[in-house]
């Protein structure tokens, strides 16, 4: 396997897209999954690459992490 072949497997092109709405579902979820100290990243693949790509998203994120920290 060369390189681009792993770079093209680690990218996609079919790794699995979180529209902001599917965001906004398992946002809960992937909180919850942050504050277990579980990873979050594994059982909901393609969240955190949204987070980092959508700043709305981002922001209702860190906000419910917050809340959830609080509470
Ligand atoms: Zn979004």
């Amino acid at each position: 396997m060369t390189d681009h072949d792993l770079l093209a497997r680690l990218l996609g092109p079919e790794g699995p897209e979180v529209s902001c709405d599917a965001c906004f579902e398992l946002l809960d979820q992937y909180v919850d999954l942050e504050l277990a100290g579980d990873d979050p990243d594994a059982r909901l693949p393609g969240m955190r690459a949204h987070l980092e790509g959508c700043p709305a998203c981002r922001e209702d994120h860190e906000s419910l992490r917050e809340i959830a920290a609080q509470g």
